[in-house]
């Protein structure tokens, strides 16, 4: 068959970390729009697998990340959580990553566009632009006095995951451990429900992929949108700190909310090693789990590309077809597969956003 690959929009990249580590240059630009070897995801790739669009993360980083995921190896791990970062030092590393997405913007022709409303990602999809959206994972970027926010909002921010798993004057966050339950500690701060109101306020999408347990809680009790995991998985399956226990799932299909399968392998297999030698049969027993907790309008994608070691099968963008066929062996039909794949997200971005 040689029919166009069926579209994806997806929940969560790093892509913007990528090119920021890469020096952020035009020399890191032009590798996104005309491709390059390294790394899981730019625009030639994108356009090869079917990708339409997607949450872009800026993550403003810790400094001692370079040995983080060498430390989540072996039978089990428990890893601290980060220092805090200075207020300048978020500002500093999250300002640069937009700059970098508005300036792919603008060398890119017309070909990638940061979307603002649902609006606009159906009109980039229409004329085959990349529709990308503005999300910051960690709002280390943002004062107590929220005057940030109205500013990133203004420049077209979308979506925010108020903590990585580090503290911040907003929460606290999850700590990566395996095996490891998703309650570990105090959540939200006061200023952090004030994020939650004024993020409400906004429509600004809430990402609760790295709250802890106590946290996403206290985002239940604090928000009257959709409740939404960009990248997390099913803990029952692959029991990390970092994936949904069932009563989370329960309390984000009563919000009518939304998850994201996220392609880690240290996330998706049970015995939560991250190992690119991993099949696609545990991302189909994930969606399975997570279509049963939260029915076919909850469930969609979330890779986690040039963030995460992912399974070798979907090894970058341009291989997502592969995950489409194995949901039709699975026996997906072809109105599931779009809703997982595209319309779930265009769906909940629209119920969340206000513009
Ligand atoms: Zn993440």
């Amino acid at each position: 068959m040689t029919s166009a690959p069926i579209p994806v929009f997806d929940g969560h990249n790093d892509v913007l970390l990528r090119l920021f580590n890469d020096g952020g240059s035009d020399v890191a630009i032009q590798s996104f729009l005309k491709g390059s070897a390294g790394g899981h995801l730019d625009l030639p790739r994108a356009r090869q697998g079917g990708l339409v669009g997607g949450l872009f993360a800026i993550f403003p980083p810790s400094p001692a990340m370079a040995d983080f995921m060498e430390l989540m190896q072996g039978e089990g791990y428990d890893l601290p959580l980060p220092e805090p970062l200075q207020l300048s030092d978020g500002q500093a590393s999250t300002l640069a990553m937009a700059s970098i997405l508005f300036r792919i913007e603008r060398a890119s022709d017309g070909a990638v566009a940061v979307c603002r409303s649902v609006a606009d990602i159906r009109a980039a999809m229409s004329r085959g632009a990349l529709a990308t959206v503005l999300h910051i994972e960690g709002a280390e970027a943002i004062d107590g006095n929220l005057a940030m926010l109205d500013v990133l909002h203004a420049a077209g921010l979308r979506s925010i995951g108020p903590v990585w798993s580090r503290p911040n004057i907003f929460g606290h966050g999850v700590p990566m451990r395996y095996p490891g339950s998703p309650d570990t500690g105090p959540g939200l701060t006061e200023r952090g429900f004030d994020l939650i109101r004024a993020c409400n306020r906004l429509g600004i999408l809430i990402d609760l992929s790295h709250l802890n347990e106590r946290g996403f809680w206290d985002v239940v009790e604090a928000s009257d949108a959709p409740l939404v995991a960009t990248h997390s998985n099913v803990h029952a399956i692959c029991p990390v700190s970092r994936n949904l226990s069932d009563a989370q799932f329960e309390a984000i299909r009563a919000s009518k909310g939304v998850v994201g399968l996220n392609y880690a392998t240290a996330f998706l297999r049970p015995d939560g090693h991250m190992d690119a030698d991993t099949g696609l049969d545990v991302m189909i027993r994930h969606l399975d789990a997570m279509l049963e907790r939260l029915g076919e309008h909850g469930v969609a994608l979330g890779s986690d590309y040039d963030g995460a070691v992912v399974p070798e099968a979907i090894g970058d963008v341009s291989l997502l077809p592969r995950l489409i066929e194995a949901m039709q062996a699975h026996g997906y039909g072809d109105d599931l597969i779009r809703r997982i794949a595209v319309e779930n997200w265009l769906d909940v971005l629209g119920r969340t956003w206000k513009d």
